[in-house]
């Protein structure tokens, strides 16, 4: 006769789903029990928020006054304020929850979750919604909202809601088979402690999850410690959770005494509790128990009040374990019958169990593929944006770069142009310099003889007269023996500057020796050009003849010729004026004498001397 040996390797993936429902429905039913110890509430002057945190901690407290305090709220809600009428919203819902009308539980909490203004209260609603839509098998919709859960955790800061929101995680990845992740997060429950009740919701989750993974034996010690943690917190359906998974341990290891010790020491507790499912799961595990010892009808009598316990439409692996003691305690018996009718319900219960496990799993991969895909995608997309920010700033310091490069050329051409300009500048300073007197001021010999013969060719083109004067300083010598060199040289500077106010801008002025210049007439015949001459006699005789308390008297003599007479070569005309000058010295001095004509054409003696006073001759 086939016996159940062991209801270990079916039983982990069962119990995951009940694990859930059992923990959130175990709590509320554990908590109605303890309805009687609490004074009806008074809902006197407590204004709004003080009545919803009321409602909100009565909630699994005192269901009835629960809703007594909601109903109240509700017909009052107009004068409620925005966040006030979130936090009634999410009682609401989870009243709906309570009632297990997922439907209307659901859009309830997940709109608080998309739009309250409180991150608490949207992290709560989203740790609920979670839950029930894991009680309704809608588990795609719990892994998506889990994941957004805990993208939240880390901002959520509020003790109980993270510890409901890290207890859900817990659960629903022990219930698609990830147990370390549900460890790791029963771990961060326990750790969390939140007004001392980590330690048991904790550890509920972590050795369940340790029995389905065949990592915990019968005797850890843990098991007595998470119980007692549990019964100090009063929660002794949680504490009798954690005693079913030790039955299941004692059943897998075959102790089958201890098993049956521990669920017979308990279960008048586990039957007042209300709770079916609770009940459900002790007595089939009961029934298995006896079953393996060999007391059939004991076994029998109890799987029968299993599957009446269980909750209708609900396939459960304590139902599959129930209709299984039935139908081998039938056939044992010989009842083929009956025996038939129970192998075909625990077919059908297991079919429909194993159904919801595929669906979960599959839900679970289903969210993780697309959760990973949509990373993929992010990261695919931050990469390509990584690459667009290299390539703009690649693109500015490229700009930058020719920036540089055309400020550092713009400097060079400055510094070019600057250094052009100063060239320029020093070789017109240096030529200026070669070209003029430096005593007085105006051009030296050779560039007298330069400009004076540009006049003269000019005058030639176009046919004009032009005179040229030379003018010499009388007994110069005798001014600088008698008054100093220094007196000499003063006496030149008030020379020039004399016969410049006399000076039209069209004249050239140089000069050609040491006390004697050279003017070029352009446009003067030599009548008028004598009478310029005159005029600049006189104002040379009208030096102040004191220097430094020495009388110093200026004169100087004048030779003059025109090219009328002399043609239009400057040597020439140079000849003829200086042989003029020498003839106003002999003559006396002071005067200004012009070239006699009738000497033109002859190359005189005197005429070779002026020619050899000629720089250039
Ligand atoms: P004359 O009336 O015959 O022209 O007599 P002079 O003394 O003027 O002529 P001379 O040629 O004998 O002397 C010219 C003098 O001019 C000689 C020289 O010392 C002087 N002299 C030439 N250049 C300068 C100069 O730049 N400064 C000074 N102080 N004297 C100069
Ligand atoms: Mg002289
Ligand atoms: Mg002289």
């Amino acid at each position: 006769m086939p016996r159940i040996v062991s209801p270990a390797p079916v039983e982990s993936s069962r119990v995951r789903l009940d694990s859930v429902r059992h923990w959130w429905l175990g709590g509320i039913a554990h908590l109605c029990l303890l309805v009687a110890a609490v004074p009806a509430l008074a809902i006197g002057a407590e204004d709004f928020t003080g009545l919803l945190q009321r409602a909100d901690a009565m909630k699994s407290v005192n269901p009835v006054e629960f809703v007594r305090l909601l109903d109240n709220l509700h017909e009052q809600q107009t004068q409620l304020s925005e966040s006030q009428r979130e936090h009634l919203q999410y009682l609401q819902g989870w009243r709906h929850a309570y009632a297990g009308e997922y439907a209307a539980a659901i859009p309830l909490l997940e709109s608080i979750v998309d739009k309250a203004s409180d991150p608490t209260l949207q992290f709560r609603a989203g740790s609920t919604a979670t839950n029930v839509r894991a009680l309704s098998a809608q588990y795609e919709g719990a892994f998506l909202q889990l994941n957004k859960l805990l993208n939240k955790l880390p901002e959520v800061t509020d003790q109980d809601a993270r510890l409901q929101g890290m207890s859900v995680a817990a659960d629903l990845y022990v219930l698609v088979g990830e147990y370390d992740l549900g460890i790791h997060y029963a771990e961060q429950v326990v750790k969390e402690n939140a007004r001392g009740r980590g330690v048991c919701r904790g550890e509920q989750i972590r050795l369940d999850a340790l029995c389905k993974s065949k990592r915990i034996t019968a005797d850890n010690p843990d098991l007595q410690t998470a119980v007692n943690a549990c019964l100090s917190q009063g929660e002794s359906l949680a504490a009798n959770a954690i005693r079913t998974t030790q039955a299941r341990l004692f059943l897998r290891e075959h102790r089958l005494d201890e098993a049956i010790a521990l669920l017979e020491r308990h279960y008048g507790e586990v039957e007042q509790s209300r709770y079916p499912r609770g009940i459900s799961e002790w007595e089939s595990l009961m029934a298995q128990a006896y079953q393996q010892r060999g007391s059939g009808n004991v076994a029998q009598r109890l799987a029968l009040r299993s599957v009446e316990h269980s909750v209708k439409d609900q396939f459960t692996q304590p139902l599959v374990g129930a209709y299984r003691v039935l139908y081998e305690e039938a056939e044992k018996h010989g009842d083929i019958a009956n025996a038939i009718a129970y192998l075909k319900k625990s077919a059908r219960a297991d079919k429909a169990y194993l159904d919801d496990v595929t669906a979960r799993q599959l839900a679970y991969e289903r969210v993780k593929s697309n959760t990973l895909s949509a990373k993929s995608q992010i990261e695919a997309l931050n990469q390509e944006n990584k690459l667009l920010q290299l390539q703009r700033e690649l693109d500015s310091k490229a700009a930058e770069t020719s920036r540089l490069y055309i400020a550092l050329l713009m400097l060079v051409v400055v510094f070019i142009a600057l250094w052009a300009y100063r060239t320029k500048r020093s070789q017109l300073h240096f030529m200026k310099l070669s070209q003029v007197d430096s005593l007085t001021g105006i051009s030296n010999r050779p560039r007298f003889i330069q400009l004076a013969e540009g006049v003269l060719e000019n005058a030639r083109k176009s046919q004009q007269q032009a005179s040229v004067v030379l003018c010499d300083l009388d007994h110069f010598k005798a001014i600088n023996d008698r008054c100093g060199h220094a007196a000499g040289d003063h006496v030149l500077r008030q020379a020039v500057m004399a016969c410049q106010t006399h000076l039209r801008v069209s004249d050239i002025f140089g000069r050609v020796g040491g006390e004697e210049f050279g003017i070029v007439l352009p446009g003067c015949g030599l009548e008028d050009a004598k009478q310029r001459a005159e005029r600049l006699r006189q104002a040379l005789s009208s030096i102040d003849p004191m220097f430094e308390g020495e009388r110093c008297p200026v004169s100087a003599s004048f030779g003059v010729t025109s090219t009328e007479i002399s043609g239009y070569e400057l040597r020439q005309l140079l000849a003829h004026a200086d042989a003029a000058l020498y003839r106003a010295k002999a003559a006396g001095r002071d005067r200004v004498m012009p070239f006699d004509g009738a000497l033109a054409d002859k190359p005189a003696v005197a005429i070779g001397e002026a020619l050899r006073n000629v720089g250039h001759a």
